[in-house]
Formats: C-alpha cells, sequence, structure tokens
C-alpha cells in the first residue's frame, strides 16, 4: 500500500505523520516549531520527514500550514503565528528530502480529511471551523476543496460581527474570531471574575486566586462541574459561533458544519449553544432544510491526514511535480498512488487545477491572533445581532 506524509506545521508543534492510501496513520511523531525562524521551521519539518523516511518509504509529502498559502500550493503568503512572508516552503522542504511537496493550508487539510474520512463522510457541501486561539476554515463545495482566486478564501475568523468591536489581532476590529474563539472565551471568563468576583469563585480558585490565571482548561473544568459561570461563558461563545454559521449558511448553504480546533474538545459545552443561535439565526429556518453542526471526528490528526491525502492525489493526478533529488523514481510509482475514496475523485482536470506543474491549493489559516485582554469589552449575547 503506497504510503504518503503529512505534516501540520502549527504554532507550537510540527506534527509529521506516515499515512496510508487508507488515511490511516502508521507512525507520528512531533517537534517544537521554532516559530521565530522559518528557515529553521523549514529544516524542522525537512529533519521529521528524514527521520520518517528511514523507516518507511514514501511518496510524496503535504504540508499543512497555519497560513496563507499561494494558489499553487507552494509558497506561504503571510502567517500570522508563524514568522513566514513569502516564504518558498516547498522549495526549502524538497531541497532537503527529495520527494515532490504540496503545501496547503492547514484548515484546508483538516476539512479535506474531516470530509474524507470524519464528521462529514458522505456530504458534497462543507465547511470546518477550527475554533481554537482564532478561528481557522476550510471549504470543501461539490466534493472539492474550495480555494478561491488566489488561495485565500475560507478565512471568515476576520469577517466583522461588530463594527468599531474588539481589536484583533490582524490589526482590524470586531472579527468573528474575537467573540467565537478560544481566546474569546478567556476573555469572556476573566471579564466576568474580574466584574462578578463572587459567582466566578469556581473560577478564580482554578486560575490560582487571579482573573489572568483562567485559561480554557479551567473554564472546560469548571464547566463540565456545573459551574453556572463557565457555563454562561460556554453559552456566550457557543451563541457567537452558531449566529456566525447562520451567516455561512446564508452564502454556501453546506450540509455540514465541522466544528474542530482545540476549543471543539469542549463537546456539547460549545456544540449545543451554537447549534441553538444557528437555528434562531437562520433566515427562513422554518421553512429550510438545516445544515448539521457536527463534531470534528479525526482531532488532532485531521490536519495530518488531509495534507497527505491531498499530495497523494495531486500525486496521482500528475499535479505534483517535484522532488529534485528523485523525481524520476517519484514520477514512476505516481501510478500506484490511488487516492481515497470520497464524495468525488479529484484525479480529473479541474480548474484549480490548471497551474502547471505544481499542485493547486490553498486558502488561508488558523488566523490566531492572541487575545487583548487590555480591548476587550463587556459582552452579550444580546449584542451581536
Ligand atoms: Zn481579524
Amino acid at each position: 500500500m503506497s504510503l504518503t506524509i503529512g505534516i501540520d506545521v502549527g504554532g507550537t508543534k510540527v506534527a509529521a505523520g506516515v499515512v496510508n492510501s487508507r488515511g490511516r496513520i502508521i507512525e507520528k511523531l512531533k517537534r517544537p516549531t521554532p516559530s521565530a525562524s522559518p528557515e529553521r521551521t523549514a529544516r524542522v519539518i525537512a529533519e521529521a520527514v528524514i527521520d520518517l523516511l528511514g523507516r518507511h518509504q514514501a511518496e510524496a509529502v503535504g504540508i499543512g500550514a497555519a497560513g496563507y498559502v499561494d494558489a499553487v500550493g507552494s509558497d506561504i503568503l503571510f502567517a500570522p503565528n508563524l514568522a513566514w512572508r513569502n516564504e518558498p516552503l516547498k522549495e526549502q522542504v524538497e531541497d532537503h528530502v527529495g520527494l515532490p511537496v504540496l503545501v496547503e493550508n492547514d484548515a484546508n487539510a483538516a476539512a479535506w480529511a474531516e470530509t474524507m474520512l470524519g464528521a462529514a463522510r458522505g456530504h458534497e457541501h462543507v465547511m470546518l471551523v477550527a475554533v481554537g486561539t482564532g478561528i481557522g476554515a476550510g471549504i470543501v463545495i461539490n466534493g472539492r476543496l474550495y480555494r478561491g482566486r488566489w488561495g485565500i478564501a475560507g478565512e471568515p475568523g476576520h469577517y466583522r460581527v461588530v463594527p468599531d468591536g474588539r481589536l484583533c489581532g490582524c490589526g482590524n476590529r470586531g472579527c468573528w474570531e474575537q467573540y467565537a474563539s478560544g481566546s474569546a472565551l478567556v476573555a469572556e471568563a476573566r471579564e466576568f471574575a474580574r466584574r462578578s468576583p463572587g459567582p466566578a469563585v469556581r473560577l478564580l480558585q482554578l486560575g490560582g486566586g487571579a482573573a489572568e490565571g483562567i485559561n480554557g482548561p479551567e473554564i472546560t473544568q469548571a464547566a463540565h462541574e456545573g459551574d453556572a459561570a463557565a457555563l454562561r461563558c460556554f453559552e456566550i461563545v457557543g451563541a457567537w459561533l452558531g449566529q456566525g454559521l447562520a451567516a455561512l449558511a446564508a452564502i454556501l448553504d453546506p450540509g455540514c458544519f465541522v466544528i474542530g480546533g482545540g476549543v471543539s474538545e469542549a463537546g456539547d459545552l460549545l456544540i449545543r449553544p451554537a447549534q441553538a443561535a444557528f437555528a434562531d439565526a437562520l433566515t427562513g429556518g422554518t421553512y429550510r432544510p438545516h445544515a448539521e453542526i457536527k463534531l470534528a471526528q479525526l482531532g488532532a490528526d485531521a490536519g495530518v491526514i488531509g495534507a497527505a491525502d491531498l499530495a497523494r492525489r495531486a500525486l496521482a493526478g500528475g499535479k505534483l511535480a517535484g522532488g529534485k533529488l528523485a523525481g524520476g523514481k517519484v514520477a514512476a510509482r505516481a501510478q500506484s498512488t490511488a487516492p481515497l475514496s470520497g464524495p468525488e475523485p479529484r484525479d480529473g482536470p479541474s480548474p484549480s487545477r490548471r497551474t502547471s506543474t505544481t499542485n493547486p491549493v490553498t486558502k488561508a489559516a488558523m488566523a490566531a491572533s492572541a487575545a487583548q485582554p487590555g480591548t476587550v469589552q463587556p459582552t452579550s449575547v444580546a449584542t451581536s445581532r
């Protein structure tokens, strides 16, 4: 069975996995991301690949990166949480590993994996919304990843939901991810604790006595214990999430929203209020079918699996040039590469793949922006509409 390597590059760690043609990870490893140095990050990726190649014979490498990736799957144009600015990542890694490399946005890779193998299996119109520090997203339309003209489609985290609202890491104000992300959850809880220390006593206790000590895990723990303040924080953030999904449904009409990212580990605490707010906010909701809102199933592995499968498909479709050290050999073996089954085989010609030798790709990223505690204003669900 042919193998490809999938890489998920986040702000803190690089995860690399050898993935078979059924989407199963054979071996996985993790390295810290030297986020301040693009060159060192590329080297860490290459070292992880070479390490895995010592034990497995893989044919191509797919990299899912938290950044804006160009339309041909080659360069990272910009990354909110890493030092990448117009960085030729494909070339940098290919030079070291000798295999063809495809670069993709990390949320796109995760959306692809969840559609092929995870929560949205069987759907052809899917939007994955990754709720972490910020909000990332990936869009599948008609069974194909939708990347937009420049590769940057699918950045709803920076869609403005509150004019002159909270300052975002991107420089604008009122972005959705300032209200519906993990950062927003923490901001709500800290604000609550500062404003009403009495009702927030459990949150403060878990945070070591200070509002600043309250982070995601403390809020989730308190909510699981039934703490009213923590539950209220999830209700507020979940409601923002559901309202945003209703706005996205107005544009894309997907059959399924998959909610991933670190905050989704809270499960029903986040999903239930999101589902309720979605149903309330959906225009014509009484008279139309509603998209499913489901928790992601592949967890932290989605990026690795999706990147590996996208590289496999690009190679099988003859759309992935590459591997300066072993290009001929790779091309010869490409025939045996069979993509995962899914809504639609992607190896036929398509507009998104016209671009030459490298592969299409991309969109944008998990623009996680740091919370701006100083700028966060008290808010409530009522302010959102
Ligand atoms: Zn923003």
